[in-house]
């Protein structure tokens, strides 16, 4: 199993890391238009194999360095700076994938190779990926929103004093400021959010479960403020995609594909099995009318921002 990683910045630097963790791939090629980054990233990391699993890890100085790979997770281009919004490098970040994405394209098998993006802003360069690369979208995979459920389950994880593993909460719609909390279809274990809160005596009015969606929302913002970027979370994220891929684990995560053509062709994060194939099944989760309302706003945001790259 091959992997390359193009952009090995904050990000991919540390998503190298924790897919070479996962003891899954033999294999990972480094491209970065910065070939002095690539190679220290590489050497560092080889390093660091040596206490765990025998891995491969080379830094490319050219795309034909990719050749062969399974996977390919696109992290490249601008990163937010304190006050940006991801919306802010659409612009940007559209070259970046107008670059990247047929010169990968070029080096890989259409038929087997399967696309995972992390650029912001994501289901936009998700789309834009898509269109370019013309892979069927279940091989064209972004990250989504399950950093944003993640996020989710740890507040309510300690809200609620019960571990993460027995939430199963999502986020959904734009990997933005527009993600909405799909409250109506939470459960902990297999007890509905309302149930579990009235047995366990604990209380979760909407004022509290505004500020929780308040906080998922602004996430980043705060790392991005403290640390400069984010990257320990979107690492283990693509890890935990790539180890579902790979295993064909066929287990539910909020990623971004495309869905529908032409003008109504969008990519937003709903839950849907992922396995060897990608993307094998969407599905639609319970949700009130506020809640499916909160989700069209979403993907009239993401559609109206790929329309105005699209030209
Ligand atoms: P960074 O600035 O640290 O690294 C970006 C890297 O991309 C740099 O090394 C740069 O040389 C490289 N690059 C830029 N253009 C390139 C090109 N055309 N070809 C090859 N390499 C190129 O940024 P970062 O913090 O690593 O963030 C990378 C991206 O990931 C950003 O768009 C950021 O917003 C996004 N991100 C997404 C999520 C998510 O949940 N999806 C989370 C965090 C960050």
């Amino acid at each position: 199993m091959k992997v390359s990683i193009i952009g090995i910045g904050s990000v991919g630097a540390a998503v190298a890391t924790a897919v070479k963790n996962t003891g899954l791939v033999h294999e990972i090629a480094l491209y970065d238009r910065d070939n002095v980054r690539s190679y220290a990233a590489a050497e560092d990391l080889g390093h660091a194999s040596a206490f765990s699993y025998d891995v491969k890890i080379t830094a490319v100085n050219n795309y034909r360095g990719i050749r062969g790979s399974d996977i390919v997770v696109i992290a490249a281009g601008a990163n937010q700076k304190p006050g940006e919004t991801r919306t802010d490098l659409l612009n940007a970040n559209a070259a970046v994938i107008s670059d990247i994405v047929p010169r990968v394209m070029a080096n890989v098998d259409s038929k087997n190779v399967t696309l995972v993006i992390v650029t912001n802003p994501l289901d936009v360069m998700v789309m834009l990926a898509q269109k370019i690369s013309k892979l069927p979208p279940s091989r064209v995979i972004g990250t989504g929103t399950m950093l944003d459920s993640a996020r989710l389950r740890a507040i309510l994880s300690r809200q609620l004093s019960v571990s993460t593993q027995s939430i199963n909460a999502y986020v959904l719609g734009e990997h933005g400021d527009s993600s909405m909390i799909n409250w109506s279809s939470a459960s902990i274990g297999a007890i509905d959010l309302n149930t579990f809160c009235r047995q366990a005596k604990i209380s979760l009015p909407i004022t509290t479960r505004n500020t929780i969606e308040h906080r998922v929302q602004n996430a980043a913002y705060e790392i991005i403020r403290g640390r400069g970027a984010t990257w320990d979370g979107i690492a283990a994220a693509v890890a935990d995609l790539l180890r579902c891929i790979i295993n064909d684990e066929r287990r539910i995560l909020t990623v971004s594909t495309v869905a529908g053509a032409g003008t109504s062709a969008l990519a937003m994060s709903l839950p849907r099995i992922v396995g060897r194939g990608g993307v094998i099944t969407t599905l639609v989760p319970r949700m009130t009318a506020p809640e499916k309302s909160a989700l069209r706003r979403s993907g009239k945001i993401i559609r109206k921002n790929f329309d105005s790259i699209s030209g």
